[in-house]
């Protein structure tokens, strides 16, 4: 795969160097050069194919020369071991339930992916990489789970103190071994500026090979495509008139509760090789600087400001010039696709007893906010499917408050609670930062 820098479209480069640079020297985002169109009947096929066939079906059209055949069945075969089911509320609105990895949210997926792809990397290079990736809460968790132990790797997760939930912050600060938590005094944005200080401070550069495992690496992307394709095609199939063997051709939006935007553009890039899917919802909580500007406004990134669905607190998104690339600046193109959306904290925590009580669905807060766009905006003949992006267990609080003693509790979860955290304090400075880099 070659692809090129959002800051420009002229130099290109190989996915390797791509996934170990995480952001383009000129500081724009990698993109596919080239995302073939693949016509109705190749969707089709793919359903009934289980997920971890489907992700290197599709590394096989995108990836054939960065990895052998060999490799791309196995870092899908690693990666996707949990599955995606399709869950139906009405005969209309359907969750995708992403929840069901180690982490129980949909970063699991990106996070093994890339980490398979670094094992791959690591053993053929044998020289050691340093991931630095910034967290809201989920990132952290689901990278962390997904390189520990990975040979040739060490991770330092930055997170801002105080403002990941506790069950979060277990994820990330109890692994130990090649896994540091860096707790910021500061705000997500603020672990955001730092990652990108610390890609751009030529002491630490010197002495790391540094990358990121954020959703603005293209390894992250790639593999959050497999779940769109996965359910858009599963529900055209379970629509098909087996009397008359009619290839259905039902018009799908997808609602996507929207943080940095990655799990969107993702479904973008599908859309863009011919996924059917008629359009896609753009669903934020306070944070709504991408409805803005779908909505007309200039777009105007702001301090980000806390609500429950805390992994979406972004007030800056990192894939917006991706979403931009994709739609050549042309935000005409783009608002035919997506429809923005927002939801305050109240409307989500309305919208989850509402389902509790209406279909017997537990969604957590994120999924609330997703399901209020399809709620209101889904129209018609449409089937709305919902991205089911984390499972309600992680956000304790919140459920308990409104639903007391319905929610269960995952294994997953369970035994974590009761292992000490290990993290180092910080403050939102580089030359803090820089200390304990160079320390390890
Ligand atoms: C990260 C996250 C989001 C936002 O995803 P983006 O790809 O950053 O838009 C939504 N919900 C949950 C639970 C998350 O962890």
């Amino acid at each position: 795969m070659h692809l090129y820098s959002t800051g420009n479209k002229a130099e290109t480069t190989d996915f390797r160097t791509a996934v170990k640079r995480g952001l383009a020297p000129d500081g724009g985002l990698y993109m596919p050069a080239l995302l073939p169109r693949m016509p109705h009947s190749y969707w089709l096929d793919l359903s009934g194919d289980p997920m971890p066939v489907k992700a290197r079906k599709l590394f096989d059209l995108l990836l054939s020369d960065d990895f052998t055949a060999a490799e791309r069945s196995e870092i899908a075969s690693r990666a996707f071991t949990f599955d995606a089911p399709v869950i139906s509320l009405d005969e209309k609105m359907h969750i995708l339930e992403l929840f069901h990895g180690p982490t129980l949210a949909f970063k699991d997926f990106g996070a093994r992916t890339m980490a398979a792809m670094m094992s791959v990397f690591a053993r053929q290079e044998k020289e050691k990489i340093t991931i630095i990736t910034a967290t809201s809460g989920d990132t952290g968790a689901a990278v962390a789970r997904g390189f520990h132990g990975a040979p040739g790797v060490e991770v330092y997760v930055f997170y801002p103190s105080g403002q990941v939930s506790p069950l979060q912050e277990k994820q990330f600060t109890t692994l130990g071994d090649n896994i540091t938590a860096l707790e910021i005094d500061g705000t997500f944005d603020d672990c955001q500026r730092l990652v990108k200080a610390c890609f751009a401070d030529a002491q630490i550069r010197a002495n790391k090979q540094l990358t990121t495992a954020n959703s603005i690496n293209i390894a992250r992307l790639l593999p959050q495509m497999v779940y769109h394709i996965h359910a858009v095609v599963e529900l055209l199939a379970s629509q098909v008139d087996t009397a008359h063997q009619f290839a259905p051709t039902i018009p799908i939006v997808c609602s996507v509760p929207s943080g940095n935007f990655g799990n969107l553009t993702a479904g973008l890039m599908a859309h863009k090789m011919g996924l059917p899917v008629s359009r896609f919802i753009a669903a934020t909580n306070r944070n709504h600087v991408v409805p803005d500007y779908l909505d007309g406004g200039d777009f105007q990134p702001k301090p980000s400001m806390r609500t429950i669905s805390n992994a979406m607190d972004v007030g800056n998104p990192s894939n917006f010039d991706r979403m931009m690339d994709l739609y050549e600046q042309d935000r005409q193109a783009m608002a035919r696709d997506i429809k923005g959306v927002w939801y305050d904290d109240e409307k989500t925590r309305d919208a989850i007893v509402q389902v509790w009580e209406r279909y017997d669905y537990l969604m957590d807060p994120h999924t609330a906010v997703g399901y209020l766009g399809c709620r209101e905006f889904r129209e018609g003949a449409e089937h709305g499917l919902i991205l089911a992006t984390a499972h309600p267990a992680k956000f304790p609080e919140t459920m308990e408050d409104l639903l007391p003693g319905v929610m269960e509790t995952p294994d997953q979860l369970t035994a974590i609670v009761s292992r000490e955290k290990k993290s180092i304090h910080v403050t939102a400075e580089l030359d803090a930062v820089r200390d304990v880099l160079l320390k390890n």
